[in-house]
């Protein structure tokens, strides 16, 4: 027992979110119960066809009671025409009953699965607000199984649990007054074993519940494994590492397996006890009800209604028992769900933000510190710096030194931890989100192509361009020829992550992307340096057009490319250490000459 805690190692499996909160059924419940608004129509009109379909097969004991008690007190009232009242009867409430159970099964899993949809939908916009933060923690694995894979309970949820527990509570309460019309003694001992099964049933599923997590934590772990593993894959295949990639894995299925195997240990536990009083309930009802047979105080006919009624009970409680596991898994899903939504996107519009206009593109520190957590020490401490607009700022310095860092402060990647970045005078706090950095371009070492063709890819820059300006785009980024010459031109599809491409191509793509953007500001975090000198030289010219005429930001670890720049900043763990033309450091003879000449050692 214990090598199994051991292996399933409880405590990796967060059961709280990453806040430290659980959420009880209630309040997932309630947090659940506004996405049926919508479909209010639809609701009412699946729980009416409940109601139908209840009161249908409701009447069948009624009916066998009162055939029964004819024919042993008034045999002569039993007529062939009253057979055959009885019958058209029973065949319309049947007639009822199927187009019931039709409607729901459609309408009712239809709007389940609405409520899934718009459940994914908001999902997926609140992932997008997520900052840069989020997701430098976050793993894609285990974002991707809640999007899809726990969700996917949500509409047998959504349909089942208002149907369901509408159908057995109407079912209970009727029984139990048809049953006490019948026979109050015989239904007081019966329903004495309800309370008990409740709350063996409400104990079992909190277990159900936790193991279920759990085992979809799991399922998120092998999502992100398996992400990793095939994202990877080149480099798998370059260390020829398939096989610890496969112990990898193996060891997260095993995980799985562990916890499933816990999660059907409950949930057997679960169904035997509740099949052990459904037992128990006819046991009680067979016995006392032969007794009081035996003394008199039930009628045969009674009894055989009695049985029946209370095989209806049962059957409405083994429904909910079955949908029990069916509850559980939407609920996870629920709850997997709200831990996402719950996350505060820290990076958003403030209420007074403003749109920017005519942006001219001049960049202000004022006294910047930034520590990307908390308790982390600072990357960049009381920075100040002054750049006006159409300025090239070169920053160099060592790796690490918080280049990047600095850069991902103008379009908001990160937010300053004191002092404030400034555009054109304006703090980028107080400025719309989606408009600061629709002015703002970026080009880094290794850009995101998605998969789709060239076309798609550069028309990301201003989606709805029209393929001229696409195609004008490509020619000022020089790489139109090589475009030309793919199988398809513009419409080839370069596979995933670009992977159709050399490096060079690739990152004439993105600098194409950022020529239809057209943005005054733009940020090139060391763009060049994965290229060969032949692509390095191609692409430098590329982005020496794309540099014409913006605010630039060079970040550059080849020292030879930046010679011209306005301004160089010499950037270290101590903030900015020197700054000055090429010229300026190199007579200043400080670490800049010291990199410089180190630089050209090498060449
Ligand atoms: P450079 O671009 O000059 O090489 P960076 O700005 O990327 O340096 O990084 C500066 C420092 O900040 C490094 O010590 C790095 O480890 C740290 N750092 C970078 N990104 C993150 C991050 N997302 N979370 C925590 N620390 C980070
Ligand atoms: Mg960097």
């Amino acid at each position: 027992k214990a090598a199994k805690k051991n292996l399933i190692e409880r405590t990796r499996y967060p059961l709280t979110d990453s806040h430290g909160r659980t959420r009880s059924t209630r309040e997932l419940l309630r947090r659940f119960v506004p996405y049926f608004r919508p479909y209010l129509p639809v609701l009412i009109f699946d729980l009416f066809c409940a109601a139908l379909t209840t009161i249908c097969e409701l009447a069948l004991p009624v009916i066998v009671r009162y055939v029964t008690n004819l024919a042993q007190y008034n045999l002569s009232a039993l007529t062939v025409s009253v057979i055959v009242r009885i019958g058209l009867l029973y065949l319309v409430l049947r007639i009822i009953d199927t187009a019931g159970a039709y409607f729901m099964a459609n309408i009712g899993h239809v709007m389940g699965a609405r409520i899934e949809t718009d459940m994914r939908r908001e999902l997926f916009a609140h992932l997008q607000t997520l900052s840069f933060r989020y997701y430098a923690n976050a793993k894609v694995g285990q974002l991707m199984a809640r999007i899809t894979s726990d969700l996917f309970d949500v509409t047998e949820f959504a349909h089942h649990c208002p149907e369901e527990f509408f159908i057995a509570g109407v079912k209970i309460a009727v029984s139990f007054v048809i049953l006490l019309s019948v026979n109050v003694p015989l239904t007081l001992v019966t329903f004495a074993v309800l309370p008990i099964m409740l709350l063996c049933c409400y104990k079992f599923n909190r277990r159900m519940r936790e193991t279920f997590k759990e085992s979809r934590w799991q399922v998120g772990e092998i999502n992100a494994q398996v992400e990793d593993s095939l994202l990877g894959i080149r480099v798998v295949k370059s260390f020829a590492q398939e096989e610890t990639e496969q112990q990898k894995f193996d060891e997260g299925n095993r995980r799985w397996l562990a916890l499933k195997k816990l999660n059907y240990f409950w949930m057997g536990g679960f169904q035997a006890t509740t099949r052990g009083f459904d037992g128990l309930m006819n046991l009680v009802v067979l016995v006392c009800g032969s007794l009081f047979l035996l003394r008199g105080a039930i009628v045969p006919g009674d009894f055989v209604a009695y049985l029946l009624y209370v095989q209806t009970l049962l059957t409405s409680i083994r429904r909910i028992v079955e949908f029990a596991e069916q509850f559980q898994r939407g609920m996870t899903g629920i709850d997997r769900f709200l831990e996402i939504m719950d996350e505060q996107p820290d990076i958003t519009d403030s209420p007074h933000a403003i749109p920017c206009e005519h942006v001219r593109g001049e960049i202000d520190f004022d006294d910047v510190s930034f520590s990307y957590e908390d308790d982390a020490g600072e990357v960049l401490g009381h920075i100040n710096l002054h750049v006006d607009a159409g300025q090239n700022i070169a920053i160099v310095g060592p790796s690490g030194g918080g280049k990047t860092t600095l850069c991902n402060l103008i379009p908001r990647f990160y937010d300053v931890t004191s002092g404030s970045v400034r555009l054109d005078g304006t703090d980028v706090r107080d400025l719309q989100l989606h408009s600061l950095r629709s002015h703002i371009g970026v080009v880094q070492q290794d850009n995101y192509l998605f998969s789709g063709t060239v076309l798609h890819n550069i028309e990301y820059g201003r989606p709805g361009a029209s393929r001229e300006d696409i195609i004008r785009a490509a020619k000022l980024a020089g790489a139109h020829e090589f475009i030309s010459a793919l199988p398809n031109g513009y419409d080839t599809f370069i596979g995933e992550r670009g992977v159709k491409l050399s490096g060079g191509q690739k990152q004439r793509i993105s600098i194409a992307r950022v020529f239809l953007k057209d943005p005054p500001v733009l940020i090139l975090d060391e763009a060049t340096s994965a290229l060969d000198n032949e692509s390095e030289r191609i692409v430098q010219q590329s982005l020496d057009t794309l540099a014409r005429g913006r605010t630039v930001f060079t970040i550059a670890h080849r020292l030879t490319t930046i010679r011209g720049a306005d301004r160089i900043l010499v950037l270290t763990a101590d903030g900015i250490a020197e700054q000055g033309t090429h010229d300026e450091l190199i007579a200043k003879g400080g670490i800049y000459k010291e990199l410089y000449s180190m630089y050209s050692d090498m060449r």
